[in-house]
């Protein structure tokens, strides 16, 4: 992780800091929500998750509405400039395999996947701040940042579309305090109006860490029948939903589960769309990708 994120993450911003800052403050008298954010901006100024700079010396990317686990003292900790640039290049690709699982396909014979950006180190770091370290009000920029994609993706369907955010299992939300995927998920759907059904998916059994299963076929084994969908309601058509996208293993089960409850699945829309391995043309970045 880089220095500021580093910084971000030790610093008032992850969950332990917060948390302790909060027990603080509240011991000291009653604080609304407003007063404490305020409070919490005086004793922890923010910085860029990215460049580390400070709030008061560049534009700076907005808030915006408390869904999906965020809190009243989270703050976006990234300048708009680094925003801007690390979603500079958004991504369509298929993460193969679709035909052999039954799987609805894409134009290139799997699933399509838009993505914000091509995965770079960078947005791994910046990503990863956000879910594990607890750095959660980067999920106001990353979520604009999918939004600029997901809503021409979208728009060029022909007929209607929910959001399905890829879920976590139940233990692992717990320890993480939130699914990052749905946050995305609820922010994308505030921002475009688009339905978000988050109990579509779920997951009913608990499934080692993608991004820590090197080969294929071991991913593959992982996920098979982790995933359970309830069968559609009204919009019978899907546009999966999750923060980085390396191998597709996980979005493919997810889909495979949808299918099999009913459901066209359009797609997958993630933050990030890693290279393949046998891609020449860049290189490929291992990611905390796929996790649960
Ligand atoms: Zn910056």
């Amino acid at each position: 992780m880089p220095g500021p994120l580093r910084r971000a993450a030790a610093t008032g911003a992850g969950p332990r800091a917060g948390s302790g800052l909060v027990a603080v403050i509240g011991s000291v008298g009653a604080l609304g929500p407003a007063s404490l954010g305020a409070l919490v901006e005086l004793l922890l100024p923010e910085q860029c998750a990215t460049c580390g700079i400070g709030v008061a010396f560049a534009p700076w990317e907005d808030t915006g509405p408390r869904v999906g686990g965020l809190r009243s003292w989270d703050r976006p900790h990234f300048c708009a400039a680094c925003a801007a640039r690390l979603f500079a290049q958004p991504r369509l690709g298929t993460v193969a395999g679709g035909a052999s699982r039954g799987l609805p396909q894409g134009d290139d014979d799997g699933l399509r996947v838009v993505a914000a950006a091509a995965t770079s180190s960078e947005l791994a770091d910046v990503v990863g701040a956000w879910k594990y370290h607890g750095v959660r009000g980067l999920g106001w920029p990353l979520a604009r940042a999918l939004a600029g994609v997901v809503a021409p993706f979208t728009a060029g369907l022909d007929g209607p579309v929910v959001l399905v955010p890829v879920p976590l299992h139940r233990s692992r939300q717990r320890r993480r305090g939130f699914n990052q995927a749905a946050m995305l998920a609820e922010l994308v759907g505030a921002i475009t109006g688009l339905t978000v059904e988050a109990g579509a998916l779920r997951r009913h059994r608990a499934t080692a860490q993608q991004a820590r299963l090197v080969e294929a076929q071991a991913r593959e084994a992982n996920l098979a029948g982790a995933f359970a969908a309830r069968p559609p309601g009204g919009i019978g058509r899907a546009l999966l939903v999750d923060d980085l996208v390396t191998a597709g293993a996980t979005v493919r089960a997810a889909a495979a589960a949808l299918a099999t409850a009913g459901w066209e699945v359009a797609g997958a829309a993630a933050l990030g769309l890693a290279l393949s391995r046998d891609d020449s043309d860049g290189p490929h970045v291992d990611t905390p990708d796929d996790d649960l």
